[in-house]
């Protein structure tokens, strides 16, 4: 019932002054405690970096955000440089850590806030293409409608083996565009590819999803509060919208794929 996103400087995450580098769990987990009110029964994390052996993490818990926490201690994850986090209200599947999100296909992570209402068919669409579902939500069928489409696309651009980080999330804003044209019902949708380490791309419709600007970082929330405490300057996103964050802009166009300029706001806000 909760998002918050984070995305900061692209720096090799053990050498670096730039602010809010490295910084995108920390965020999160301010985010996602502030969000709390909003009512959930798990939370979960993806982070990613463009270094390591493992350049996107996952975890996710049951329950309250200490148990998140806990699991987060225990997998003790690598400074990351972008990531999106989640607190569950349930529609589709039981409150379990499986059905927490993010959900995972491929090389990205996907989390939702909302209800996808044709999800069975589209279900059947990616179960007649060979992905196996590891939940009953209906989100995790969205991740890996994204993730067919941005394989293809990466073959298409003959990007698969050498893939070039800006490319690849302007492939992941084309399949965004496409795949959330074909979703009935109500999304707030944030995506992480490792493909593309230093960007964070989403979309709404019909539930709730704010900008937040930085210096040298950029912030996603589900309300200002997710951010409040790092940022009080906000941007509006409109149904049917599509973005692509960086450290360093935010781009935002609309339904008919035209770049947009939102509508920003001060929040006055005693954090
Ligand atoms: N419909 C999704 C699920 O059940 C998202 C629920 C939410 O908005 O938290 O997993």
């Amino acid at each position: 019932c909760g998002i918050v996103g984070h995305v900061g400087p692209l720096t090799p995450s053990t050498a670096s002054s730039a602010p809010g580098s490295g910084r995108s769990l920390e965020v999160l987990l301010d985010g996602l405690s502030r969000l709390e009110y909003r009512g959930y029964d798990s939370a979960g994390v993806a982070l990613v970096r463009p270094d390591g052996v493992e350049r996107l993490t996952t975890v996710k818990a049951a329950g309250k955000l200490d148990n998140l926490r806990a699991a987060l201690d225990a997998a003790a994850p690598a400074p990351a440089t972008a990531g999106i986090g989640h607190t569950r209200w349930a529609t589709h599947g039981g409150p379990t850590t499986e059905n927490a999100h993010p959900h995972r296909a491929g090389s990205l992570a996907v989390v939702h806030n909302g209800i996808i209402e044709n999800f069975r068919s589209l279900r059947a669409e990616v179960e007649a293409a060979g992905r196996t579902l590891l939940s009953a939500t209906d989100t995790e069928v969205v991740a890996h409608l994204l993730d067919l489409d941005f394989t293809d696309r990466l073959a298409a651009a003959g990007e698969a083996g050498t893939v070039d980080p800006d490319a690849a999330a302007a492939l992941l804003v084309e399949s965004m565009r496409a795949v959330t044209a074909r979703l009935e019902g109500t999304f707030a949708l944030l995506a992480v590819t490792e493909l593309a380490p230093g960007a964070i791309v989403a979309a709404r419709r019909s539930s709730p999803l704010v900008i937040g600007l930085g210096e040298g970082e950029n912030f996603l929330g589900s309300d200002v509060a997710a951010f409040v405490a790092f940022t009080t300057h906000a941007a509006e996103v409109d149904d049917d919208q599509v973005l692509l964050l960086t450290a360093d802009s935010v781009t935002v166009w609309d339904a008919a794929g035209d770049v947009v300029t939102p509508r920003q706001w001060e929040v006055s806000w005693d954090a």
